[in-house]
C-alpha cells in the first residue's frame, strides 16, 4: 500500500500544489531512509525535493532527523549524510491479456523502479511524478500492448526471470513458476510492465486483477516485449 502522509515544508506544497503531491503520493510506498537506510518505519517520513534541471526534479523519503522536509532549487545536488538504497520490486506471472475468444495468458515481469525515489517533471498541469527515462528511451508506451523494445532482453536463470534495459543502472528480477518462464520459452520472450503506483510483491492473485486494471485506466502502467537472450 502506498503511503498516505508524507511531511512537506511549505515550499514544496508551494510548488507541487495538491493534485502533483497527491500524484506524488501515490508513487512512494515503506521502503528505507535514503539517507540512514534502515526501514522509514510507521511514522510519516520527510519529503525532499532537489531540482536538477529546469523542469526536472527528485523527490525522495527520509527519516525527518535525518533529512528535512524541503524544496531544494539551490542548483547545489542535495548531499544526504549517508547513501540510502532505492528499494525495488517485481513479480513475474502469466499475464491474463485480451484476446478473442478469451485471454491469452503471457509470461509478464511487472517492475516498480523505486519506493523512495521519484523524478519529477514540470508540464502544463505542474509538477508531475513521470518514471525514468530509460524506459521510455527503450520504447516502452501506456497501456499493455507490449511493442517490442529492440534494444532490451530478458533472461531466465535457474528460476529467475530477469530484464535489461541499456540506460538502467540496474537489472529487474523475479522467481517465477515453471509454468511462466515455459510459456516465455515458447513465445520468445516476456511482457514488461512498469509501474510507480503498484508494489508487485503484494499483489496477491485475487489482488492483482483490480489493482492493475485501475492502473492501466489511468495510463500509470507502460509496457513493452523484451525477447529472450538465447
Ligand atoms: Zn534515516
Amino acid at each position: 500500500m502506498a503511503i498516505i502522509e508524507i511531511i512537506a515544508d511549505p515550499g514544496t506544497r508551494l510548488h507541487l500544489g495538491g493534485p502533483g503531491l497527491a500524484a506524488l503520493r501515490e508513487c512512494f510506498f515503506p521502503g528505507d531512509c535514503q539517507s540512514c537506510n534502515r526501514p522509514l518505519g510507521g511514522r510519516p517520513p520527510a519529503l525532499s525535493v532537489s531540482v536538477l534541471s529546469p523542469g526536472h526534479a527528485m523527490a525522495r523519503l527520509y527519516h525527518p532527523a535525518c533529512v528535512p522536509p524541503q524544496w531544494n532549487d539551490s542548483g547545489l545536488i542535495e548531499v544526504a549524510p549517508g547513501p540510502g538504497t532505492v528499494s525495488r520490486s517485481a513479480r513475474c506471472w502469466l499475464f491474463p491479456a485480451a484476446g478473442a475468444p478469451g485471454p491469452v495468458y503471457l509470461p509478464a515481469l511487472l517492475v516498480n523502479p523505486g519506493f523512495e525515489s521519484v523524478f519529477l517533471r514540470e508540464g502544463p498541469d505542474g509538477w508531475r511524478p513521470v518514471l525514468p527515462e530509460w524506459f521510455s528511451a527503450a520504447g516502452m508506451l501506456p497501456g499493455a500492448a507490449g511493442s517490442p523494445l529492440p534494444g532490451v532482453r530478458s533472461a531466465i536463470d535457474g528460476g529467475i526471470a530477469s530484464v535489461v534495459f541499456p540506460a538502467s543502472p540496474n537489472p529487474y528480477s523475479a522467481p517465477a513458476e515453471p509454468v511462466t518462464l515455459a510459456r516465455a520459452r515458447e513465445l520468445g520472450g516476456f511482457l514488461i510492465l512498469v509501474s510507480q503506483v503498484v508494489d508487485p510483491a503484494a499483489l496477491s492473485p485475487a489482488s492483482a486483477t483490480p489493482v492493475l486494471q485501475r492502473a492501466f485506466s489511468a495510463g500509470q502502467i507502460i509496457s513493452g516485449w523484451a525477447s529472450l537472450d538465447s
